[in-house]
């Protein structure tokens, strides 16, 4: 499946936010955006001047966009999943991005960022329902229950993850059981689950021009 494969920075210079790809660094005082909060390039400077509603609208959508690691095309079908779904169809793209599981594996804790928590489930870490599952954009349901193969469970960076479990809170639509290296999902999120800063009706007034 395609993924951004460029330097991961300049993606949060672009959008002028920290979209938290890089787990522990991105708390860190180097963290590019906070040493240099303008985009990339020659003219980044001047760019976030006089920006046109139209910019506006896509440089959201382009934030939520790799916030969550989603290519192009994809993205467009989970709007058009979300516009024909019964709900607010900007909350609806946001629950549908959250279920994806490489998203609520990170939630759950087991990775930092959700770039590793997608490449954890691309190397087959996960089981959802006793079932191995290596597909990131799996989406969960109520009730599933994501765990580590036996494998897995030990791992070094599992043993660092669930040291800082306890320091770490789990969102209230997910609960994970570090003992047994498992996660279930309680309910669908909603968006007051969602708690970054994210206007998702720009997103949809563009793609609704
Ligand atoms: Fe890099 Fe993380 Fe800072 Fe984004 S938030 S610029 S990924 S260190």
């Amino acid at each position: 499946m395609a993924r951004y494969t460029g330097p991961v920075c300049r993606q949060c210079r672009r959008e002028g936010d920290k979209l938290f790809l890089k787990g522990d660094k991105c708390f860190s005082e180097k963290c590019p955006v906070e040493k240099r909060g303008f985009p990339p390039g020659q003219h980044g400077r001047d760019q976030r001047r006089g920006q046109s509603e139209y910019g506006m609208q896509l440089r959201e959508k382009q934030k939520v966009r790799r916030m969550y690691g989603v290519m192009e095309k994809q993205f467009h079908r989970y709007y058009k999943e979300a516009a024909r779904g019964k709900g607010v169809t900007g909350e609806l793209l946001l629950q549908i991005l959250e279920r994806r599981l490489d998203n609520v594996v990170y939630r759950m804790g087991f990775a930092a960022s959700r770039p590793e928590a997608r490449q954890m489930v691309n190397h087959g870490h996960f089981l959802v329902n006793g079932r191995k599952t290596d597909i990131p954009s799996y989406s969960v349901r109520e009730g599933d229950e994501i765990e580590l193969k036996s494998g897995s469970r030990d791992m070094p960076r599992i043993l660092e993850m669930a040291e800082r479990a306890s320091t770490q809170g789990t969102p209230e639509w997910v609960e994970v059981d570090w003992e047994r290296r498992k996660g279930r999902v309680l309910r669908l999120p909603e968006r007051e689950d969602v708690d970054m800063p994210i206007e998702e009706h720009l997103i949809v007034e563009m793609y609704s021009r």
